[in-house]
């Protein structure tokens, strides 16, 4: 596992963790508190909206991918449902209101430095807003998917594969 993913410190009580087999692999583990410490997976919703036949792409100013574009997408709080991350989301980056009209994929990343370690994806449409790059976004806008812009992931890659082959 890369560095930054590493776990040292137990997140209750501050000690070293150590490494242990338990539950079908070693996996880090504090011995103050005598428990097993889970490295949990990192979750991100977005959401391909889109509009008289053409997606909704953001140009990212954040590391990874900088200046690449990518669907409106972000980490899920820990308390958040998935879909209200995507709409959430697409507002803070783009400005505009969506509604989620369907599940359209679950996709793994590329285990990139700051990257989620899978997105979902839905579809939705706009239903208010002004379109407004914001946030983590530097430019928002859409494009034809017969000429898209340099893609930031190999997710958003897929999201747009998986809308293209419900559009036709
Ligand atoms: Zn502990």
């Amino acid at each position: 596992m890369a560095d930054y993913l590493a776990l040292n410190y137990c997140p209750q009580c501050g000690a070293a963790l150590a490494d242990q087999a338990a539950y079908g692999r070693v996996r880090r583990y504090c011995p103050a508190c005598k428990r097993v410490v889970f490295r949990d997976p990192k979750a991100a919703a977005g959401v391909v909206v889109e509009r008289d036949g053409q997606a909704l792409l953001v140009r990212r100013s954040t590391k990874p991918r900088r200046g690449l574009w990518s669907i409106p997408a972000g980490f899920i709080e820990y308390d958040e449902a998935p879909a209200a991350a995507a709409v959430r989301e697409c507002a803070e980056e783009t400005g505009l209101r969506v509604k989620l009209t369907a599940l359209l994929d679950v996709i793994p990343g590329e285990g990139l430095p700051g990257e989620a370690s899978f997105l979902i994806v839905y579809l939705g449409r706009i239903t208010g807003g002004q379109l407004q790059a914001q946030d983590d976004a530097e430019q928002a806008a859409f494009f034809d998917p017969d000429d898209l812009p340099p893609l930031a992931f190999s997710a958003t890659h897929r999201a747009l594969e998986r809308w293209r082959a419900r559009s036709r």
